[in-house]
């Protein structure tokens, strides 16, 4: 199976079910949004779209590029751009396979749910994925996932894979794309331009012609800089040795659901080599510690919603001590596509070393003056988190009193409640990014305030109302409420109209 000339994309229009092929996607001879029952498969398969576009076609600048976004590409340019390519992305290649190496040596075959995150090892296995999800996979669905472990996840798959490297990324990182209005769009919206290739990655231009490491492999226990990684090799890194196995026989993929050729397990290899460096993926942030020298890149590492993490994923910002910038797909963007709101999706997981305990997959919406206005979305941010810490504080001093003074009720109601606000909240974080008029907040946010204030007074209420009769817990209540209210009442300057009740 060629990903450059098969149909592999599974995509969904009208209910209607298919695969297609990258030209018919690309030249608009089909449209639909991918479709597959796992969503963490679906971002991985609009990534692998999405990087396959980036290394047959990178504009020059953004006139090149906003061609590509109108119009469909002409058949013969799209014939022309494949070749020499071609051998890159054939999954089962005499000698170079589409992100594995052949005559890897593996006494048996390891069952096909291991290449697929979280299927395997870990409690939260039923709670994260269908249960069978992943024995037979087809040649779409397991390019995917080679593809997604190599990318998003921790040393493949979970379980007894210790040892096994992660991708250039890390174990679990923070992937951002950009949305159009359909999926073509889509693609080229996160596709990088030489214009800001050459920004983000100095050495763009002497190392783009380098082909993939599963074309060109690095030597074992190889130290390599990451400026010795070209685009393209960096993009379609296969971290770790694998070598697919097929006993060629017709059966249900367990992911798509099709009738197919299927591929029953794969075979694995150690092999170890040192990165040095990080290398500036296009589509994730990175943060970095000036006085530590480490940079890394966000990763879900908490319960947290995502909304917490806007801050990091878009804004640049650096002190003396620290510092954080947008992914280079958003650095485009603000230039690109600037006089618009901003649609972005955020995905990735969250783990406990090789275990995946939740998986993110979400699309928010940014206001037309997002680009500038940095300030505004730390402001929205802010609040959120402020209202929260109000909350937990009062009812934390609910919980264990005051020293000598007052009794704790010693009833800790913080994390339960915490994840109260945060559900009750996510959908006004969602509509106030979407809708704050990003020249004028003022308004905006007091709204926003008064929104935040409603929910914690409602929540604190809610979570005390049980002790409310208990004498010995009376003072504790009382004490916890005036902290409520001290604290709600520092979050409106001097002058701000608030509700008197
Ligand atoms: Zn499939």
């Amino acid at each position: 199976m060629n990903l450059l000339t098969d149909p592999w994309i599974p995509i969904q229009e009208k209910g209607l079910f298919e695969k297609i092929t990258l030209q018919q996607l690309h030249c608009g001879e089909k449209t639909g949004e991918i479709c597959l029952p796992r969503d963490d498969m679906e971002l991985a398969c609009l990534q692998l779209l999405c990087a396959i576009t980036q290394v047959l076609f990178t504009p020059k600048n953004k006139r090149e590029l906003g061609h590509y976004v109108k119009q469909p590409l002409a058949q013969d340019d799209y014939q022309t751009a494949i070749q020499g390519k071609l051998d890159w992305f054939d999954l089962d290649h005499p000698e170079t396979p589409f992100m594995q190496f052949r005559g890897v040596k593996a006494k048996e075959a390891t069952p096909m749910d291991k290449l697929m995150a979280g299927l395997s090892g870990g409690e939260n296995k039923v709670f994260v994925n269908e249960m069978g999800l992943a024995d037979n996979l087809c040649s779409g669905c397991v390019a995917i996932a080679l593809f997604n472990s190599a990318n998003n996840c921790p040393n493949v798959g979970g379980g007894n894979l210790g040892g096994f490297k992660a991708g250039l990324r890390g174990s679990t990182p923070i992937t951002l794309l950009i949305q159009g209005r359909n999926l073509r769009e889509t693609i080229w919206l996160n596709v990088l331009t030489e214009e800001t290739l050459n920004r983000v990655m100095p050495w763009y231009d002497e190392t783009k012609d380098m082909p993939p490491n599963y074309i060109k492999p690095v030597k074992a226990r190889e130290k390599i800089s990451v400026s010795e990684i070209g685009l393209a090799r960096g993009l379609l890194w296969q971290p770790a040795r694998y070598e697919l196995f097929s006993s060629n026989k017709l059966d249900v993929c367990s992911c798509c659901g099709l009738k197919e050729t299927v591929y029953d397990g794969f075979k694995k290899e150690q092999f170890g080599y040192t990165i040095e460096g990080v290398w500036p993926h296009p589509l994730s942030s990175r943060t970095f510690s000036i006085k530590k020298k480490k940079e890394e890149f966000p990763s879900f590492t908490t319960t947290a919603p995502t909304w917490t993490h806007m801050s990091r994923l878009l804004i640049d910002r650096q002190s003396d001590k620290e510092g954080q910038q947008a992914a280079p797909i958003i650095q485009q963007a603000r230039t690109f596509i600037a006089s618009a709101k901003l649609q972005i999706i955020i995905g990735g997981y969250r783990n406990n070393q090789a275990t995946i305990l939740e998986r993110r997959h979400e699309l928010f919406s940014l206001a037309q003056g997002w680009h500038e206005h940095g300030e505004v979305i730390q402001q929205i941010i802010h609040y959120g988190l402020e209202y929260k810490k109000a909350l937990r504080k009062a009812l934390y001093l609910f919980a264990v009193g005051i020293k000598d003074k007052v009794h704790g009720s010693g009833v800790n109601l913080c994390d339960p409640v915490e994840a109260n606000y945060y559900q009750q909240t996510e959908g006004l974080l969602h509509t106030r990014f979407a809708s704050v008029h990003f020249e004028q907040p003022d308004k905006d946010l007091t709204q926003l305030k008064q929104q935040l204030k409603t929910v914690v007074k409602k929540l604190f209420d809610l979570a005390t109302e049980p002790y409310q009769q208990e004498p010995k817990m009376i003072k504790a209540l009382a004490m916890a409420r005036r902290s409520l209210h001290k604290s709600l009442k520092d979050l409106e300057p001097q002058g701000e109209p608030h509700d008197k009740n």
